[in-house]
């Protein structure tokens, strides 16, 4: 955090986006920072983080949202990506069981690489699909329960919840630090 005078403290807080290839981490992001959907995944290659602000409490609070270039689909997010996280979402997609299975191999491979202090959000996305879901909501909140998260359904497709879900992380790590 920097002072820019008595009133006025701002802070930045590096977020990571985790989860199965294809669960919707670059379109959660793509919506929340720039209001765009694009079915076409590769449009966000090579783009290493977004920047997004809020207030809280009259403070700007800057997030550094951190998305991968594709890399977790070989297993290969590097200790980098984790570096420095004070917060992260883990995505899963509601129609598929197998991207719900594996958050907990995401949850180990978090706590490996960041300070324990992480706030951690458990991202369902992907509800516009609810007729074809293979996880329910309540699974989904037993899970976060279970682990110590917060839990919200998304779709970066009809933009539900998406900027709640990134901003109750916010708040959350906001809450920490303050
Ligand atoms: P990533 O690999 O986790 O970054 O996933 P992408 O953001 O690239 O999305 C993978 C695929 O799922 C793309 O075809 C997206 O158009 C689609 N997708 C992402 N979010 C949603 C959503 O909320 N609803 C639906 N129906 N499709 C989505
Ligand atoms: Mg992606």
């Amino acid at each position: 955090a920097s002072h820019h005078d008595d009133q006025i403290e701002d802070y930045l807080f590096k977020v990571v986006l985790i989860g199965d290839s294809a669960v919707g981490k670059s379109n959660l992001l793509s919506r929340y920072a720039r209001n765009e959907f694009n079915n076409n995944s590769k449009a966000t290659i090579g783009v290493e983080f977004q920047t997004q602000s809020m207030e809280i409490q009259g403070k700007e609070v800057k997030a550094q949202i951190w998305d991968t270039a594709g890399q977790e689909r070989f297993r290969a997010v590097t200790s980098a990506y984790y570096r420095g996280a004070v917060g992260a979402l883990i995505v899963y997609d509601i129609t598929r069981r197998a991207t719900f299975e594996n958050v907990g191999r995401w949850l180990e491979e978090l706590k490996v690489h960041s300070d324990s202090s992480v706030v951690v959000m458990l991202v369902g996305n992907k509800s516009d699909l609810a007729h074809i879901r293979e996880v329910t909501v309540e699974e989904g909140t037993a899970l976060a329960e279970q682990h110590n998260m917060s839990f919200i359904e998304t779709s970066a497709l009809e933009s539900v919840n998406v900027i709640n879900a990134f901003q109750t992380v916010l708040r959350e790590i906001h809450k920490i630090v303050s």
